[in-house]
């Protein structure tokens, strides 16, 4: 399946309910890390967490999965620009 990888600031995802329907989930959203995630072009059989994404000015709002957790912004820098990967800073 046709994917893109990039860097993004991605709040951490606690379960599938959701935060309308879970506490916990609520909570979780307001930790934030880099993070290096692969965006599906096109839907899937397995339902994954829904993000939104700009490639130049081309608009993607895709499924995705991370591959990579960031401890660090400067760790999450280091990594796009070795790897040649796109980082995106809200
Ligand atoms: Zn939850």
């Amino acid at each position: 399946m046709e994917y893109i990888k990039l860097i993004k600031e991605m709040p951490e995802i606690h379960c599938a309910r959701g935060p309308k329907r879970c506490e916990e989930c609520r909570k979780a959203l307001k930790n934030k890390s880099f993070c290096l995630i692969k965006v599906y072009l096109e839907p899937g059989d397995i339902t994954r967490p829904i993000t939104e994404v700009y490639v130049g000015c081309r608009r993607i709002v895709g499924e995705y999965d991370v591959v990579k957790k960031f401890k660090t912004k400067e760790d999450a820098k280091k990594y796009a620009i070795n790897h040649g990967i796109e980082i995106v800073f809200d």
